[in-house]
């Protein structure tokens, strides 16, 4: 299986060095050449498997040679094994036909780990065999930090830091990215937005010579790995409710379109998936570019649901690629005007396709408080404030017919104050993790420019 840019101007890599790569060197994204597919006996063979046997289905015809099967299912097995919950990804019914798929079983307690345990695995693998080693940054508006240091800790092949916008993550986040002691774990509070930790990322793979340098690689939502890894749930929690032989629809709460591209890949790939729904916060970007076909970026407006608080929203890029028929060209001429003017209009068919397989809202920090309150006297469900996005807007899509599957993307206690504002009820840590308040904390502030950046990765790294 090869790889291809967006932007059509980096090289051609396999599945190992897209993944080691992270963003592409003509400033693109990695997709597959070819998307596979499965028939539907294929599918509905998926209802009798296990989360990761399900995973391996799904993930192998991605992978081609790079790793041999033994190799693919010994790696998930381990990227799974510290899940709290037997089935990974448990579904549970709030309504007739609303249903909420739990991914916040994790390490971490945020959806983010499916995709980081299992890179981590990968790349430990990958590292070891080549005897390289890389430095890892990522940037995150708080949960894919947590799950990358979570992912990578101890690892000796690979030192890891982590940008992450100072003040503006949950106490429960920072603390999961302050408090382990390995030394190769580097988390850096950046004087900035989370548009601005991950304008510095970009930054830092568009400067080649520090990018060769220290051997960069990104684990960001960007890196392809991480989109297949959410491929996996789709399906696994779609043959559950009757897919091949039913249609079913997803509400997704989104910020860089990472979870929500993962369910596009997976109606590509053949699953019944009738309605994929973008749900945002008032940071609605996405909303408005689906709707009018403007895509402008705004000033970023702190929520309650803050690793959605974003405006420049790196996978929609991908799903650009498909719309335009993945004509390169066209994709790269609409991000250079993104980079001049701040803004970028679609064509009329490309604004019809992206609607043919997307539909969206937008909550306001009001109703998404309302729905926390709503969802835990109506279905005594307490949900993080991204999940209440996501059931809110997914209630409003729903039709009668039709299950729909709210993704639920973090545990309640990884927002307390929010759920506690709406409910009254303080959500407590799961007792796997309840000494994180204890443990000490290193925080290092960074100024917000790229020198400050790099010469702190500089001067920490282990060669
Ligand atoms: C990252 C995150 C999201 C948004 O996911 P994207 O893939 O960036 O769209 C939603 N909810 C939670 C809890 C998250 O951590």
């Amino acid at each position: 299986m090869k790889y291809i840019s967006t932007r059509g101007k980096a090289p051609v890599l396999n599945f190992e060095e897209a993944m080691l790569t992270g963003l592409a060197r003509d400033g693109g994204l990695y997709v597959p050449e070819t998307i596979p597919s499965f028939s539907d006996d294929e599918i509905q063979s998926m209802a009798d498997l296990s989360y990761e046997e399900t995973a391996f289905k799904v993930i192998a015809p991605f992978v081609g040679d790079c790793f041999s099967d033994r190799e693919i299912m010994e790696i998930i097995n381990r990227a799974y094994a510290g899940f709290g919950h037997s089935e990974r990804a448990p579904l549970v019914e709030l309504e007739n036909n609303h249903f909420l798929l739990e991914l916040f079983h994790g390490p971490t307690l945020a959806f983010k780990d499916f995709a980081m345990q299992l890179i981590g695995q990968f790349f430990q693998f990958s590292l070891e065999r080549r005897q390289s080693r890389v430095t890892i940054v990522g940037a995150t508006s708080g949960d894919t930090g947590s799950a990358a240091i979570e992912a990578f800790r101890g690892l000796a092949a690979v030192d890891v830091f982590i940008l992450y916008p100072d003040g503006r993550v949950s106490d429960v986040q920072r603390k999961q990215m302050t408090t382990p002691s390995e030394k190769n774990v580097h988390a850096l509070a950046i004087n900035g937005h989370f548009d601005d930790c991950q304008a510095r990322l970009k930054d830092m793979f568009n400067d080649f010579e520090f990018r060769d340098g220290v051997n960069l690689a990104g684990v960001n939502s960007i890196n392809w790995a991480r989109v297949l890894a959410q491929v996996v749930y789709y399906f696994s929690s779609a043959v559950k409710l009757g897919a091949p032989n039913k249609k079913i629809s997803f509400s997704v709460p989104t910020g860089n379109f990472g979870d929500i591209f993962a369910g596009f890949i997976a109606k590509k790939m053949g699953l019944s998936i009738d309605r994929l729904v973008v749900a945002t916060n008032q940071n609605d970007i996405l909303h408005r570019c689906l709707t009018s076909g403007v895509y402008k970026t705004d000033k970023v407006l702190p929520s309650i649901s803050p690793s959605m608080d974003i405006q420049v929203s790196s996978n929609f890029e991908r799903a650009l690629f498909y719309a335009a028929d993945c004509d390169s060209k066209k994709v790269s001429a609409l991000m250079d005007e993104l980079k001049n003017t701040g803004q970028f209009k679609v064509s009329e068919s490309i604004l019809e396709k992206l609607q043919e397989c997307f539909v969206s809202g937008r909550v306001s920090e009001e109703e998404t408080l309302s729905e926390i309150a709503y969802s835990y006297q109506k279905y005594s469900e307490i949900l993080c404030p991204h999940s209440a996005v996501g059931v809110f807007v997914g209630r409003k899509q729903s039709d009668a017919d039709v299950p729909m599957v709210t993704l639920a993307t973090a545990h309640p206690a990884k927002f307390p104050k929010a759920v506690e504002k709406a409910t009254s009820i303080y959500p407590k840590l799961p007792s796997r993790m309840a000494d994180l308040f204890d443990l000490k904390e290193r925080i290092t502030i960074v100024e917000n420019n790229l020198q400050s950046i790099e010469s702190v990765v500089r001067e920490r790294i282990q060669t």
